[in-house]
């Protein structure tokens, strides 16, 4: 079996807070290694990565892209992951399947609300980070500052290998004690020149503070180091290299990408930092019966296989996969184990290399690799592909709430079919949304996760997909619970049809509801004491009074909206013999429950979420005043330098329209940035 040579091959993902400049550096990055012609300014809307138009449009990075960069004999695999925060379902999906990232920060701003967001995720998959720290050529910009905020904000171990000299077009590469200068139209000329005495004693402590970070990684650097020796350039790489794979340092660069300075040398330290698939940790998966297995990257057992999405190419569903483990050919068929416990079975047709825009086929896929896939009907983003013999799961990408929903329709009744066939695509590629019917108007909804995700889907379809489309004002969704515990009994007779003879059933129950833990779900106990003590409950009957409670779960007194945190405890169940048939049980129950809900003082919960408000200090009081008039629950101010970030709980409904406000509240200087965090009474 001839399998390709993973020692040479780097997954990785650039991940920054919208605006760092992540788009421009992934440019620079394709271009230096050839794998992009020319290079094309997000600001002109020409971007390689973002192929999709809103993208171009809205100026950031929404969909998750494979290109490949080869670079000194190496092969980069540069994973495009979404820069704002309404998609940092695709940043964690895309994250699952690479083995390092770079971290690109705004050397005016340094650590940012979002960069702590990918950097918590990050952390789930204990992912080996370098940062960048870009914009060196801002005015403001600060190196040290930035360093500080790595440390600080993030609680990582900064340690800089390049240190920026933007006014010279140079950086200091301190392993080597050397000056870059990077000249040329696009800076693609590096000439190396020895650092000189001078600027040495100016850089020299950041080259103390890179020696004592890896002499803890290695002995014997360590006792060099403390004798105040300078151990070799390659020594120093390959500690440093050890450190960065154990997480215990973050090599830092720094440069301008949109001024092409220093850019190769973060690629050349993607390649001698970053880890191959084979030095990462193997993958946790489960079996169907429960106990865990270890996948580690080798070809010749049994595949296992990550989808981590999907996407449509001229109209064809394909499917984006990492192999962890096997081999994978067109013609294969693949086994996807289902929640339900099911498998389902689907043959991959073809195979191909990925890239952003051009594919060529593969014969086959191996363990470490990722590729892409056609002729997948049925797997989704996050479900495992893995040998039918060999059933198995990887840990699944989490998704998370659509929160939000707009009532959708086409402008002509014409387009009624095209639009569904469309939105069913979208959903497809994009599992956090969803299209929903009401039961009770008929009105179609879209589901996504915050106001720019719907905005862009609509976009998408009036100019992708040529559908005009009315939409409604963005409607928030709710829960509810109760705020005490009540109980009620209810007989229930009736006359019902049972095979066309009207025969009276009849039942009596006795329930109990109570509110429990916020964010501890619903639970329904059906252990009921029995009247009469002789009679005992038949399987239907056991499963009707199940369904009675579980069925009222779905829609509550107050809002009809599904019920959270309340426990239903089925007390006493009085049987009639045969008249106490299952469906008189089932609507006793039903009943029962209702009526002990409505005594219970409902509560309405709104989606919360997590909010980061980055202003201007000077506007501070402006914003806390507004967020508080929207409710706000404060949970921390922190200032660096000018900036300060308020971090705090809002309910989704109060934020609506919040970009409009927080710009004019600051003169368009303020930000925020929002995620999910759970269901509660506000
Ligand atoms: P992304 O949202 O992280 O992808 O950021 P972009 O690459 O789209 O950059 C955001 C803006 O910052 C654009 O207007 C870029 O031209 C600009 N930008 C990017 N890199 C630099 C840089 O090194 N220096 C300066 N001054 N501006 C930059």
């Amino acid at each position: 079996m001839k399998t390709p040579n993973l020692s040479n091959v780097r997954n990785i993902g650039i991940v920054a807070h919208v605006d760092a400049g992540k788009t421009t550096l992934t440019e620079r990055m394709l271009f230096y290694t050839g794998a992009l012609h020319k290079i094309g300014e997000v600001h002109d809307g020409h971007a390689h990565m973002d192929y999709l138009d809103e993208e171009r449009a809205h100026g950031i990075t929404i969909t998750t892209a494979v290109t490949k960069a080869p670079w000194e004999g190496h092969e980069i695999q540069l994973v495009d992951t979404p820069g704002h925060v309404d998609f940092t379902i695709e940043v964690e999906r895309s994250m699952r399947v690479l083995d390092g990232c770079i971290v690109v920060l705004d050397g005016v701003r340094g650590v940012e609300p979002q960069t702590e967001t990918v950097w918590r995720q990050r952390n789930r998959f204990t992912l080996p980070a370098l940062f960048f720290i870009n914009k060196m050529d801002r005015p403001g910009a600060n190196f040290q500052r930035a360093l500080q905020s790595i440390r600080d904000r993030l609680g990582a171990v900064p340690v800089p290998v390049t240190v920026p000299l933007p006014d010279r077009n140079e950086v200091v590469s301190l392993i080597d004690r050397s000056v870059l200068r990077f000249s040329g139209t696009q800076g693609e000329h590096v000439e190396v020149s020895p650092c000189d005495e001078t600027l040495w004693t100016t850089v020299s402590h950041y080259h103390e503070n890179l020696l004592y970070a890896v002499a803890e990684a290695d002995e014997e650097l360590e006792d060099l180091v403390l004798c105040g020796e300078t151990p070799q350039p390659e020594a120093v790489w390959r500690a440093l290299r050890f450190a960065t794979l154990s997480g215990r340092a973050h090599p830092c660069f720094a440069g301008s990408a949109l001024h092409n300075q220093g850019v190769q040398p973060l690629l050349d330290a993607v390649v001698r930092l970053l880890p191959s698939p084979l030095d990462r940790p193997p993958s946790l998966a489960q079996r169907a019966d429960g106990t865990p297995e270890n996948v580690a990257v080798d070809a010749e057992a049994p595949l296992a296989a990550l989808a981590f999405k999907v996407q449509l190419w001229e109209g064809r569903r394909h499917v984006f996969a990492r192999i962890y483990r096997g081999v994978l050919h067109p013609g294969d068929t693949v086994a996807i184990p289902q929640a339900s416990g099911e498998l389902v079975e689907e043959r991959v047709a073809r195979v191909f290399d990925v890239d952003a825009n051009k594919r060529s086929r593969l014969d086959a896929a191996y363990a470490g690799q990722i590729a892409l896939l056609a002729g997948l009907r049925h797997a989704t983003t996050g479900d495992t592909l893995c040998n039918p013999e060999h059933p198995l799961t990887l840990a699944r990408i989490e998704t998370r709430e659509p929160v939000l929903s707009l009532a959708i329709e086409p402008a002509s009744s014409r387009d009624e079919e095209k639009l569904l066939d469309v939105l069913d695509k979208l959903q497809q590629e994009d599992p956090t949304l969803r299209v929903e019917t009401e039961p009770d108007t008929g009105q179609r909804l879209l589901r996504g996760m915050g106001e720019l995700h719907l905005q862009i889907v609509v976009e998408r379809l009036e100019r992708e997909f040529l559908l005009r489309v009315l939409t409604g004002r963005p409607a928030v969704a709710l829960r509810e619970s109760i705020a005490d515990q009540a109980s009620a009994e209810v007989m229930f007779e009736r006359t019902m049809e049972v095979d066309h003879v009207p025969t009276v059933v009849k039942a009596r129950v006795r329930v109990v509801v109570r509110p429990v833990k916020r964010l501890s779900g619903t639970e329904v106990t059906t252990t009921p004491k029995v009247v009469p003590e002789s009679a005992t409950l038949s399987d239907p009957q056991r499963e009707a009074i199940e369904t009675g409670a579980t069925d009222l779960l779905l829609s509550g007194p107050k809002e009809n909206v599904p019920l959270q945190d309340v426990a239903i405890d089925i007390e006493e169940v009085e049987l009639f013999g045969h008249a106490s048939r299952p469906e008189a049980l089932r609507a006793c129950v039903s009943l029962a429950v209702r009526k002990a809900l409505l005594d219970a003082k409902g509560v309405v919960l709104h989606p919360i979420m997590r909010t980061e408000v980055v202003i201007p200090e000077e506007n501070l009081g402006t914003v806390l005043g507004d967020l508080q008039a929207r409710h706000a629950l404060i949970l921390d101010t922190q200032t660096l330098d000018d900036i300060t970030t308020i971090t705090c709980d809002v309910a989704l409904d109060k934020l609506l329209g919040y970009t409009t406000t927080i710009r004019s509240l600051t003169h368009g200087r303020g930000q925020f940035s929002m995620l999910f965090d759970r269901f509660d009474a506000v």
